[in-house]
């Protein structure tokens, strides 16, 4: 069932999300309706705040093709991204690489703002799976760039918190003009 994204402005997205810790039969109709709403809105990524449920679960899909992917690695073995996609994950611990790069980032949270952003360019996370695994995951490219984004919501953080200084003036500007 594809369902409601909360658009900015609503207070569950300024939340911290509580874990999910074990996966019920309403979690995982949650990750079904999450993929659905993500497809539905064309987007390559969605946490559980953005359906109005403050709980750490995400869900990513970029596709199998992408160039800028140059790694991907589940628990230290060379997986390709048709075997990952679409990844639904939940209570993330991430650690970003030192280097840094900056990427155009969206949000379906936030539509039409579009803008820059500086973060890690690859990076290793640990992530719950549906199926009960904890896995390593390491990648770079809009893989990384994607759970990094899904990652700071389920904290409560949008990607307008983390723009330069002056990139965040002409961003508050725009919101203004689109929310008020
Ligand atoms: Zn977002």
């Amino acid at each position: 069932m594809v369902r409601e994204i909360v658009i900015y402005g609503a207070p569950v997205l300024r939340e911290k999300c509580v874990k999910v810790e074990q996966v019920s039969r309403e979690i995982e109709e949650l990750a079904a309706d999450m993929v659905e709403t993500m497809y539905d809105a064309q987007g390559v990524g969605l946490a559980a705040p953005q359906v109005g449920e403050a709980v750490q679960l995400a869900v990513v899909d970029i596709g199998a093709d992408r160039d800028d992917v140059t790694f991907v690695r589940v628990d230290g073995e060379d997986v390709g991204l048709s075997e990952l996609m679409p990844l639904i994950f939940f209570d993330p611990e991430v650690e970003g690489g030192s280097e840094r790069e900056s990427m155009e980032e969206g949000c379906l949270s936030i539509p039409e703002l579009r803008a820059s952003v500086r973060r890690p360019a690859a990076i290793k996370a640990s992530l719950s799976l549906l199926d009960g695994r904890r896995i390593q995951l390491e990648c770079d490219g809009l893989l990384s760039r994607a759970i990094q984004h899904e990652v700071d919501h389920l904290n409560g953080i949008l990607f307008i918190d983390r723009l330069s200084s002056a990139a965040k003036l002409r961003a508050r500007r725009e919101l203004k003009r689109m929310f008020g």
